[in-house]
Parts: C-alpha cells; structure tokens; sequence
C-alpha cells in the first residue's frame, strides 16, 4: 500500500449512501429542468485560459489564485473550467446560439478551483448549472429564482435555507456605489485585512464579499446600494420582487450581497442555510448583462445560477430506501442459465433484480440480505420436478413486499 498513488487533495470518491445522495440531487434537478423547459448542453471541461480571466475579472479569487491552468503541449494556456457560465457564454457567441434567444439551458458536471480543501469545500466539485440567455426581462430572474425554489423543495431541503437578495444596479449605479465604497474603505484602510487593502482601488465590491473578521467590522456601515440606483434600475428590481412575491418565493433583502464574480448586474442572490457551516451557500447566481461583451460578443442580457452538489447532497442526507428488489439464485450450477433468463425476463419488464452467484447457496443469500432484498427467487434447473421456482420473502410478516412479489410472478408466468 505504501507506494500506491494517493487521490489528489481536494478531491473525492464518492460511495455507498453519498453517492445515492448525490445522483438523487442530480435526478431531481433533471425532473425540474424539464419541468420548466430548459435545454440539456454538454459543455467541454477546459476552456482557453482567457475565457476565465476575461469575463471572471482578473482581481477575483477564482482567476487570481484558484485556477488549475496549464500550458499544453502545443503551448497553449487552457484552464480547467471553474465555473460553468463563462465556458456557456463562449459557446453561445462561436455557435450562434442567438438564434435560440431567449434561450435555456441547463448542464451539471464537475469544476475545479485551487481552494483549501474542508467539509463542503473542494477542488474538484460539482455544480448544477441553470441560464436564461439574450432576456432582459425581470421575467427571466424570477423565472429562474422559482425554478431554484421549487428543486430546494423537491429535495426536501427548503426549511432553513433562506433565498437572500440584492441588487448591483445598472452600470452607472454601481460606478457610483463603487466610488463611495472606496473612499469609505481608504478612511480605515489600515484596519482592513491585507487581502482587502489590495482590493479597496481596484475592486472594492469585493470587501463586502470578505469573510475576514477585520473587514466585516466595516462592512455593515458601507455604503449601500440603494443610495446609488437609478430609476431604472429601481424598477428592475422592484419587478424582480414583485414577481417573486405574486410565485409565493420567500426572499430577504441583504444589502451587502456581492458574488464572488465581476460580471454581475442587477439581481444577485443566494440560497444559504446555517446547516453546514462555514459553506453555507447552496446555490448563487444573478444577472450577467456586461460578460458576453467581455468576451468579444454582442451586447448579450442574461441571467442564471449554479448549486453545489456535494452541499445539497450533505442536507438531503440519506435519501429513503430504493425500490424492493428481487435476488436471483441458482440452486445448483445446472440452474446457472435458467436464472441469466430469469434475470433477464424480470429486467426487461422493469422489475429491480440482482444477481447472487459467489459461493455457495448459504454464502448467496448472506449477500442478497446484505444487499437489502425483499425477495428471494431460487431457480432450480429446467428438469426439476418441483418446477422451477421457488420463493422466500425477506421481509418480516405482516410487511412482505406482496406488489413486488405479484409483479415477479406475473412477469415470470407463474400461478
Ligand atoms: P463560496 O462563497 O462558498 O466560496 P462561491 O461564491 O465561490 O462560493 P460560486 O462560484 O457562486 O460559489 O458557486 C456556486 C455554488 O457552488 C456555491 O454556492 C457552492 O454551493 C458551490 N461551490 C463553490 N465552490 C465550491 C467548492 N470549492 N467546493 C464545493 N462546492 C463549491
Ligand atoms: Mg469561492
């Protein structure tokens, strides 16, 4: 064992309940996805290096000190996806998707971002991904924002996870937000955090982000958004909640709200619980009018989340027992093919069956208890004068799992 390569820090195998847990979040996901009509997309796992730091925004965490970029061995930098919206953007300026718009989407995979590893924080995670590109319309955030209420339901995890809001204004409001913050910061700059007093010129929205104990003393006296909106971006955001309030999806305002990417305008908001911690952010997103221009493109309005897979997975918790399964054994080795044609007959009609080959007939039904069976099913080979099948119900009486035990013998032709 000791010169077997160790798993990279920061990443996982996933198993058992976990792994459950974790393709229940994504099945789910799928349901509502379709349930609202958003279009399935594949997207590449890397990107050229600049399709991050040039819509991300060079003086964020994730391109100044989280990606994974490399030179490849044509010498090209190329950077592993850390999230999924600037590698969508990209994708809809080179395939001409505007011809969809407003258009849809939908995808989930993993993304990596160089962090320091911790209990729902990882380097290779995966996100649940949702856009709504080329609308303008308040319509197309609270569409988005009902969607990511209805899947926390569905999951069952909507108690305590609280949908928290704000608003960065349109481009001018947030110009003059951003110079008030400045000068605010720069009067206590020496109080400040080293990170933040790196930020307070360059990017000052980003101290409001701080998780530091030394910036959050200032944070709740900054400046705030509401001094700075215009008009127009004031009924934006009084549609947005308007919106939300006639779907029934509770929200708070937070004032301080930013996201940890430059390209947000208008709506930004997270889900967050106090059940897992420090990493209680699930879900986050809002709108991205300004990045497809950062990237060479049209001017393109657009809107969209992501959510954690791992921290929804860890809230829903155990996820119920499957489906009743049957176990099928063969009795003695001239049975072996008459239980693969069982096996096969049971699957084909939709019935959850598993196979117990290893050992003998004692060691078999160890392992299909252990599986969690709720029904044995002993085949006997096809000349056995006693017929060929013959049942044992796993479960105690009086709790026997009788549907699956009708279906088994209905599918198999027996009386
Ligand atoms: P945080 O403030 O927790 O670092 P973030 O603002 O960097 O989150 P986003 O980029 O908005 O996160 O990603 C959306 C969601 O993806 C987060 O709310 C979280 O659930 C999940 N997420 C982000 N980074 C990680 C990570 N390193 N490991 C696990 N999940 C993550
Ligand atoms: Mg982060």
């Amino acid at each position: 064992m000791s010169n077997t390569p160790k798993a990279i820090r920061g990443t996982q195998d996933i198993f058992g309940a976990e792994a459950e847990a974790f393709a229940h979040v994504v099945e789910t996901f799928e349901r509502v996805r379709k349930l609202y009509r958003f279009r399935r997309i594949e997207m590449p796992v890397f990107e050229k290096t600049e399709v991050f730091s040039r819509s991300i925004g060079e003086t964020t965490d994730v391109v100044s000190k989280e990606m994974y970029s490399f030179l490849d061995r044509g010498d090209e930098s190329l950077t592993l996806r850390p999230e999924f919206t600037a590698g969508i953007a990209r994708a809809y300026i080179t395939n001409g998707w505007q011809q969809h718009a407003p258009l849809k989407v939908a995808t989930h995979g993993p993304l990596f971002r160089y962090e320091r590893p911790q209990k729902g924080r990882y380097r290779q995670f995966h996100q649940l991904d949702a856009e709504i590109i080329g609308a303008a319309e308040p319509q197309a955030d609270v569409e988005l924002l009902v969607m990511a209420d209805q899947l926390l339901k569905e999951l069952g995890i909507a108690d305590g996870v609280t949908l928290m809001l704000n608003t960065l204004g349109d481009g001018a409001s947030r110009d003059a937000w951003r110079a008030s913050l400045v000068e605010y910061f720069r009067a206590v700059q020496g109080d400040l955090s080293e990170d933040s007093q790196e930020r307070l010129e360059r990017n000052p929205l980003r101290i409001l982000d701080s998780k530091d104990p030394r910036d959050q003393a200032f944070v709740a006296g900054a400046p705030k958004i509401d001094d700075f909106l215009s008009g127009e971006a004031q009924d934006f955001f009084g549609a947005v909640t308007s919106g939300l309030d006639a779907a029934g999806v509770a929200w708070t305002r937070s004032q301080s709200l930013v996201r940890g990417l430059d390209y947000y305008r208008h709506t930004a908001f997270e889900f967050v619980t106090d059940r897992l911690g420090a990493q209680g952010t699930v879900l986050g997103g809002g709108r991205y009018d300004g990045l497809m221009e950062s990237l060479g493109g049209p001017a393109t309005p657009a809107v969209g989340w992501a959510a954690g897979i791992e921290r929804l997975a860890m809230l829903v918790g155990e996820v119920g027992p499957q489906d009743g399964h049957v176990v099928v054994i063969a009795e003695n080795s001239g049975a072996e093919a008459a239980a693969l044609r069982t096996l096969k007959q049971l699957r084909s009609v939709g019935i959850p069956a598993n196979a117990s080959f290893k050992g003998n007939p004692k060691r078999r039904i160890e392992v299909a208890t252990k599986d969690g069976a709720s029904l044995l099913l002993f085949v006997r080979d096809d000349d056995d004068p006693r017929g060929l099948y013959n049942f044992r119900s796993m479960l105690r009486e009086g709790n026997s799992d009788d549907l699956l035990a009708m279906r088994v013998r209905a599918a198999l032709g027996i009386e």
